[in-house]
């Protein structure tokens, strides 16, 4: 029976990051995949000259690991940087697409808010400190008015978490954004201090993020795939973990195969669903309060055109469409307008979302039931002519995890209970920590770190 330090259990981002620190750390781990392939919520497809991300569609530079990391395994060459009309962000209002301002002078002109809202700019500053928890949506309303809630942060809370502003906690999902209004009494002085710190960490030479969206030449699949080479035997695919048992050094892992593994910890990324199930005859009390994440399902659907049938620019990001308009589909991203190697010459690639907590079931509709809404929905935003030369349906029956109010407790009777009754088993997964790919690689180093000196001063 094969004994290591650690059996990590789940080979997405967040089980391959760990894995990966801890080596270098000096441990001996193992990782365990459920499915044939690794990568999770991270899978690039490739058919035909199109290039899809069914899951994550870029990461953000936004952290000192994750641009060490792509360095570490020789990736840097293979990192494509977001074209920079990416910066272009659009939202739906009176049936047509307006740019998110990011100037004042765009601010100004914009008919997306009222000079009212506009005006509300000046007295943000001078607005008092909110009083517990809050939804992002009503610290918004509170902070900015409400139009600001309705036109930016609600298609912006579409965008990231698939999720309802008026349920996501705003210190548990936009934690820096809170952090804004805690540590500086407002969001214009939060972000003034913010600009101030870079300038001085510039100066003073210490790292400062270039925050630049990329991918990488042959999608986001490169980055799980190369931590996976680097790992090479350490990670197992078709392994699905079906129990863990106690032992006196720390836990019997068993697959459903019926092989079985010893190790000192065990390290569960898993999405709050699967941990739920295997944590059943474990922890009762850490499963139920696992399966009371709400974490609904979203359809992403790549639609390949031929640039000729859609008469809008794609000139930014991707289009943000408010809920209040009524419209199924959440948004689009422009994808070949980020990264062109995404499509064919002369094509172009639309990512577009479904679903979601506001309308979950419509995600788990058939795939050309699910196309042709997606199309119907943009063909008056976008200008489509005609129907798509490519077509593909990607279902995440639990896409993202919801922080919503009460999240940041939650998770803490998590750990707790998990203290109680499963020592030396550990979460590390995007329900708790963070679900973009810089937050899941920085936590990977930062626990990989906290082993280590554990280690060392350790009986
Ligand atoms: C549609 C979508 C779009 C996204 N877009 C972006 C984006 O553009 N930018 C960004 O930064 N983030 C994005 N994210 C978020 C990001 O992709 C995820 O947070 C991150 O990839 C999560 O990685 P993870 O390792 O925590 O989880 P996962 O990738 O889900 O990995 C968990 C793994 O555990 C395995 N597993 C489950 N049960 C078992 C078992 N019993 N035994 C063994 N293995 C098991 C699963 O098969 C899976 O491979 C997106 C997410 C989704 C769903």
């Amino acid at each position: 029976m094969k004994n290591v330090d650690y059996v990590i259990i789940g080979a997405g981002l967040s089980g391959l990051s760990t894995a990966w620190y801890l080596k270098q750390a000096g441990f001996s781990v193992q990782v365990l995949e459920a499915q044939d392939d690794i990568g999770g919520r991270i899978h690039t497809q490739h058919q035909a000259g199109w290039q899809i991300d069914v899951g994550a569609n870029s990461g953000l530079l936004s952290s000192q690991p994750l641009d060490e990391l792509i360095d570490s395994l020789g990736l840097r060459d293979q990192v494509v940087v977001a074209n920079d009309q990416a910066k272009n962000r659009f939202v739906v209002r009176g049936g047509q697409l307006w740019a998110l301002p990011l100037s004042i002078g765009a601010l100004l002109k914009t008919p997306l808010l009222s000079p009212l809202s506009k005006l509300s700019l000046l007295w943000e500053p001078f607005r008092g400190r909110g009083v517990g928890e809050e939804s992002i949506g009503d610290f918004i309303t509170r902070r900015l008015g409400k139009e600001w809630r309705d036109w930016v942060i609600d298609p912006f809370v579409s965008g990231i978490f698939a999720g309802h502003p008026d349920k996501l906690s705003v210190q548990a999902a936009f934690h820096k954004v809170w952090l804004m209004e805690k540590d500086h009494g407002s969001l214009f002085r939060g972000m003034l201090a913010r600009m101030k710190a870079r300038k001085q960490d510039r100066a003073a030479g210490r790292y400062v993020p270039s925050n630049h969206m990329i991918s990488f030449h042959k999608g986001m699949s490169t980055l799980p795939k190369a931590l996976a080479q680097a790992l090479a035997d350490s990670v197992q695919c078709s392994a699905r973990v079906s129990a863990l048992t106690k032992t006196e050094q720390g836990w019997q892992v068993t697959i459903a195969s019926g092989q079985t593994l010893l190790a000192n910890k065990v390290i569960m990324t898993l999405d709050a669903p699967d941990a739920a199930q295997l944590l059943a005859p474990l922890s009762p009390t850490a499963s139920k309060l696992l399966q009371s994440i709400e974490s609904p399902p979203l359809a992403v659907v790549a639609l390949g055109f031929d640039r000729k049938q859609i008469t809008h620019a794609l000139d930014g990001f991707g289009v943000l469409i408010p809920r209040s308009l009524g419209i199924q589909t959440l948004g689009a991203i422009f994808s070949t307008s980020i990264f062109p190697q995404r499509a064919p010459e002369g094509k172009v690639l639309l990512s577009c979302f479904i679903g979601g907590s506001r309308n979950p079931l419509v995600a788990t509709r058939d795939e050309q039931t699910l196309i042709d809404q997606v199309v119907k929905d943009l063909t008056p935003l976008l200008g489509i002519q005609g129907k798509p030369e490519m077509s593909q349906v990607k279902l995440w029956p639990h896409a993202i995890a919801q922080y919503q109010l009460g999240h940041l407790e939650k998770v803490a009777q998590i750990r707790q209970a998990l203290a109680q009754d499963c020592p030396n088993l550990v979460t590390r997964a995007n329900w708790h920590e963070g679900i973009s790919v810089p937050d899941v690689v920085s936590n990977a180093e930062r626990f990989a770190r906290h082993e280590y000196i554990l280690s060392r001063v350790a009986p």
